[in-house]
């Protein structure tokens, strides 16, 4: 079944500079900028550009550039941030939430990038 894109989502809203955002970064294919309500020290979101739901959406649906691209952004906001292990730093965490189950509230596809403490077991056991 084809994904819906809702346009009237909070991120698309971002992307069309009708509300406003902290920008980490900003690249042709991508959007990085603060969460409003970080759960880290480090909590920025990264979305692609086009029109994606989740990330299987962008993986099935999106051209090669815009998967290259997407993934470059994150790769820059680590750079950027420095927070990758193998520059010495402390690393980080990577959640996308899709769906349901993933407890999605806004439906365009991001990446949550989180850092700058320990985050702990990455999920609650029931
Ligand atoms: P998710 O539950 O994975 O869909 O996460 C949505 C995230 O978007 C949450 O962490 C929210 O705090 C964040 N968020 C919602 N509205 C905004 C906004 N206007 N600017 C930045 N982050 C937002």
């Amino acid at each position: 079944m084809p994904y819906s894109y809702d346009e009237q989502n909070i991120f698309a809203k971002i992307l069309r500079s009708e509300i406003p955002n902290e920008t980490v970064l900003e690249t042709e294919f991508a959007l990085a900028f603060n969460d409003i309500a970080p759960q880290a020290p480090v909590h920025v979101l990264v979305i692609p550009k086009g029109p994606y739901v989740c990330y299987d959406h962008l993986l099935s649906e999106g051209s090669s550039e815009e998967i290259l691209g997407f993934n470059n952004a994150i790769l820059q906001v680590i750079q950027k941030l420095e927070l990758s292990p193998m520059d010495g730093n402390s690393g980080y965490r990577i959640i996308s939430n899709a769906g349901v189950y993933g407890v999605q509230d806004v439906p365009h596809l991001h990446m949550h990038i989180l850092s700058g403490r320990s985050l702990g077991r990455m999920i609650e056991k029931d």
